[in-house]
């Protein structure tokens, strides 16, 4: 998903020695309603997301608040029940590491970093990022995926390796390596569905472009950072080779999402989302921890003039722009709710 600071969402699916217990057969993919080849059956996935759960945990600490664990948890929920998978119980994990990343393992198991959090600016977009993880455990991503074997490789390694060492970066190596796996197309499809469970709880749909503009939002920023500091441009393999709103396919399958909209329509609730977060944790640099605060912008103010406030190192007013979804070019209105560093 997000290597440096904009990997696309993940899911992260490792595999385990479950995977050489397991024996093949069709199944009905709960999506499509196909019968397809798949290597785990239900069950098997499911005690293997509960193993790999506590893996994660070792690596990713959940984040020590447990209101707002049980907001996520409850949004998330919702989303989960009108879904196409609502058999299964959904488990929903906000971790306390600043990577801007969200991913889901097999069986139900999704997990948001509050570094995501802080760059989200309404429970909408929240909604949009747990119901494309959602999307990816419904189509059951990780185990079509598996069967093809592209992983496979890999994920022995890190099975073997993780006896051992089991260290942090070899989660992430395999996130990386699991994203190049799975492809716009079962992104595409994560989107999709995603748009969809948004619209059928009542969100608008089109908050799932929101989500993915905040994540191009971050590699434009990180190219904004390199030219000013001079340096190369990251290249990036990722999915938004144009910006979301120009994305065809991308607007085809959200705006199809309109039709199973709810009449019980919901608001994108920023402000509430914006107070849920306020005081969240946030890396000003690498070592140096803040807050995330919030204001009511004045007349006058200017990003610039809050950044002076923030105490955000280098480049404190787009990274502020960046934070407030309002990169490279936004100011804010006086009234607006922004969120600051401190
Ligand atoms: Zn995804």
């Amino acid at each position: 998903m997000i290597s440096m600071n904009v990997r696309r969402w993940l899911t992260l699916s490792i595999m385990t020695s479950y995977l050489l217990l397991t024996t093949t057969g069709c199944s009905v993919n709960p999506v499509s309603g196909k019968k397809e080849f798949v290597m785990m059956s239900e069950q098997q996935e499911i005690s293997m997301g509960a193993g790999l759960h506590k893996q994660v945990l070792k690596q990713y600490k959940p984040y020590n608040n447990a209101a707002l664990q049980a907001y996520v948890n409850g949004i998330g929920q919702s989303l989960a029940r009108h879904s196409h998978r609502n058999n299964i119980r959904y488990h929903f994990t906000v971790v306390d590491d600043p990577s801007i990343n969200a991913f889901a393992l097999p069986g139900g198991y999704i997990y948001i970093t509050r570094g995501l959090m802080a760059y989200l600016n309404s429970e909408a977009e929240l909604a949009g990022v747990l119901s494309h993880e959602i999307g990816h455990v419904t189509a059951r991503h990780s185990a079509r995926q598996q069967t093809r074997g592209t992983l496979t490789n890999v994920l022995a390694s890190v099975i073997a390796k993780q006896a051992g060492a089991g260290s942090r970066q070899l989660i992430n190596n395999v996130a990386v390596a699991s994203v190049r796996g799975f492809g716009r197309k079962h992104e595409l499809q994560a989107d999709q569905l995603g748009a969809e469970y948004l619209a059928r709880v009542g969100y608008d749909p089109h908050n799932m472009i929101k989500v993915i503009e905040v994540l191009k939002a971050q590699e434009e920023f990180s190219t904004f950072l390199a030219r000013s500091e001079g340096r190369q441009p990251p290249s990036y393999h990722g999915t938004f080779s144009t910006h979301p709103s120009n994305d065809k396919r991308l607007q085809q399958v959200v705006g199809a999402a309109n039709s199973v909209r709810s009449s019980r329509t919901r608001p994108d609730n920023r402000r509430g989302y914006l107070n849920r977060i306020s005081g969240l944790k946030y890396n000003k640099t690498k070592k140096s921890l803040g807050q995330i605060r919030l204001v009511t912008a004045r007349p006058g103010d200017t990003f610039a003039s809050l950044a002076r406030r923030s105490g955000i190192p280098k480049y404190a007013a787009q990274k502020l722009r960046l934070l407030n979804g309002m990169f490279p070019k936004g100011e804010p209105r006086p009234g607006q709710l922004i969120k600051v560093v401190q």
